[in-house]
């Protein structure tokens, strides 16, 4: 038998960073607030909860592909994991834009 290593949990969530309330995603699994974009450290293998670290996942990185964003890297602020996930639709461009602004401030 083959371990399910993909736990698909789609469910709203209120953000322990911002306190905003994130409805269940339309068409992709949630995995961070639609706001601040941080998630918690909670998973070793997505959707598994098996993770003890419960450190913040912070945005602090973009990867951009053929002129848009295709992945958003997090890093753990307790543990340094780094992981990397796909931005959802309704992700806050706002915040997006912020921080991109302030990751390319930070390289010059
Ligand atoms: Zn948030
Ligand atoms: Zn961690």
């Amino acid at each position: 038998m083959q371990q399910k290593k993909f736990t698909v949990i789609n469910e709203g969530f209120i953000c322990d960073i911002c306190q905003h309330q994130n409805p269940p995603a339309t068409k992709t699994c949630r995995n961070h607030c639609q706001q601040c974009l941080c998630s918690k450290h909670v998973d070793i293998n997505p959707g598994d909860r098996a993770e003890k670290c419960h450190g913040i996942l912070r945005p602090s990185n973009f990867i951009i592909k053929g002129g848009s964003l295709s992945k958003i890297v997090f890093t753990c602020d307790r543990c340094g994991t780094v992981r990397k996930n796909k931005p959802a639709d309704d992700d806050n461009k706002e915040t997006i834009f912020i921080l991109m602004q302030k990751l390319s401030g930070s390289l010059n």
